[in-house]
């Protein structure tokens, strides 16, 4: 048999369930004409339409270069196409299948809404071509669609979702499958199996309004560099992860996402990491906290798998349709070049315009300020951070933001809203990441920090005016939702 496997976000080779499942079919078939290429589709329009970050594409691409060694040592070659979006890969694929010979393709499962539709038009295409094509579940422990309620129906609360999730979960269970390379493989050639095509490279890049300097170098791309973060992590920092996630001067959290949202690392390789041998039950205190971080990632999978709206714009709960968002437009800019006069805004916002990344934190923190003090839509916070995001995930970033703008399924109450000033004390107390990310307030003494407009020296420092007024904003926001909130019918 000849097969194809279709990479997507699952950029590994180790517990890679349809690699694993393809290379299985192919050792297992009788035949002499035998073999295996795996496929990339680079598709910049829909790159673009879905606003990923340069950052993620760069680490994409980067990514990709390392794939092709790990691929060869297995003796499978990885092709790259580039097309311009997902209404091309049914033809691509098929017209590779007819010139390669090959019966079957196999891919992953993804469950955001065009990535399904894709699927579906690829499957029909296929089969018109006779050639099957197998789709795996893979991305979580347990496939989107099978955990449910006793009524039959999805979960929308967290907590009994993650004890059913709980309940089910069987440590004898987990396997991370380690692929062997195949014994032959007839569409190989070991010389040219490390050849990238010339065209793949940097120059793909599509740049969504991008304002960071796309460094990705501190983002690892060799499985071996990626599992040992996972390691240190989990031997020396998860038993305090409960008590220094919290605090973004530290470095307390895993900082493995990029790493999940492109697949480079499987959730069932973290926690079989994490429990090294336990059962869930006898992981400390710290450890039970990760864990279930990595069961909301699965729950918010769930949701888009649920409820294709989310995918679509949709607020998770209908009466925040009625919202009529109040906030000055003019105001989006200063939230996304991190100059709104909050610093711990402000600074939260500089790491993501830098480096990608941003500690969970302050996700929240500057979801809620462009929610609920600056009034503004967050679906241009949501499509702001995916635009900049090196972990841009869809599902864990939609249901962020609707978390954060109480619009979501499980999210904070609306009249919960998060006081800039008084989470900065609470988490930066000495202002040590503020000034990280804002040199210009090195001098301010750590009573102002996060207020530093109430310092006698204040107009001293390159730094802004808040731009709008924490408490009257507050009383508007609640008024928005409360208005909205009442015309529910
Ligand atoms: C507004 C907003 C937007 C977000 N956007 C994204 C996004 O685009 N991509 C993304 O991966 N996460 C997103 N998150 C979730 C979370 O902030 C990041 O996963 C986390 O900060 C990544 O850092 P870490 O790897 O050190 O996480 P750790 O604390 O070490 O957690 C381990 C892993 O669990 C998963 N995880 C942790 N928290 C969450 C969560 N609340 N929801 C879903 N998965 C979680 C991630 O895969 C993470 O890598 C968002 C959160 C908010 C509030």
């Amino acid at each position: 048999m000849r097969a194809l496997v279709w990479l997507r976000r699952d950029l590994r080779t180790i517990d890679n369930t349809a690699l694993i499942r393809a290379m299985d079919k192919v050792e297992q078939s009788s035949g002499a004409n035998k073999g295996l290429i795996a496929l990339f589709t680079v598709t910049q329009k829909q790159w673009q339409e879905h606003a990923v970050s340069a950052m993620q594409q760069q680490l994409i691409f980067r990514r990709l270069q390392a794939l092709t060694r790990e691929l060869a040592e297995l003796k499978v070659p990885l092709h790259i196409e580039v097309v311009d979006s997902y209404q091309d890969c049914g033809s691509l694929i098929a017209q590779l299948c007819e010139r390669m010979s090959i019966e079957h393709v196999f891919a992953n499962s993804d469950y955001e809404f065009n990535e399904q539709q894709r699927d579906e038009q690829v499957k029909s295409r296929l089969e018109s071509d006779n050639i099957g094509f197998t789709l795996c579940a893979d991305k979580c422990v347990f496939a989107p669609g099978s955990i449910l309620n006793k009524q039959g129906s999805y979960f929308k609360v967290f907590t009994p979702f993650k004890n059913s999730w709980l309940q089910r979960f069987d440590p004898a269970q987990l396997v991370v499958r380690k692929p062997v390379a195949l014994a032959t493989n007839g569409l190989f050639d070991a010389r040219q199996a490390l050849e990238l095509p010339s065209n793949i490279d940097d120059s793909q890049v599509v740049h969504n309004n991008t304002t960071h300097n796309n460094a990705t170098e501190n983002w690892q791309v060799d499985t071996q560099s990626i599992i040992n973060q996972l390691r240190l992590f989990s031997f020396q920092k998860a038993n305090n992860y409960h008590d220094n996630r919290d605090v973004p001067s530290i470095k307390g959290t895993s900082q493995l996402s990029p790493y999940l949202a492109l697949g480079m690392l499987s959730v069932r390789q973290c926690i079989a990491r994490l429990l090294n041998g336990r059962h869930p039950q006898q992981l400390s205190e710290g450890e039970q906290t990760w864990l279930s971080e990595l069961i909301w990632r699965e729950f918010y999978q769930h949701l888009i798998y649920f409820q294709p709206k989310l995918c679509k714009g949709a607020n998770f709960v209908a009466w925040c349709n009625n919202i009529r968002w109040q906030g000055d437009i003019e105001h989006l800019k200063s939230w996304q070049q991190g100059t709104t006069g909050y610093p711990i805004v402000d600074a939260a916002m500089k790491q993501l315009n830098q480096t990608g990344w941003m500690h969970n934190r302050l996700r929240m923190i500057v979801a809620s300020f462009l929610s609920k003090d600056l009034l503004l839509d967050w679906r241009f916070g949501e499509r702001y951070f995916m635009s900049q995001l090196v972990d841009g995930d869809f599902a864990a970033n939609n249901g962020g933001w609707q978390w954060s703008a109480s619009t979501g399924c499980d999210a904070q109450p609306y009249f919960r809203i998060f006081n800039p000033i008084s989470q900065g004390k609470k988490f930066d107390p000495q202002g040590e990441f503020v000034k990280q990310w804002l040199p210009e307030l090195q001098s301010v003494p750590d009573k102002y920090i996060h207020s530093p407009w109430l310092w006698e020296e204040f107009a001293s420092l390159d730094y802004p005016d808040p731009i709008v007024d924490h408490k009257k904003q507050r009383q508007r926001a609640l008024q928005m939702y409360k208005e909205a909130k009442n015309s529910e019918c």
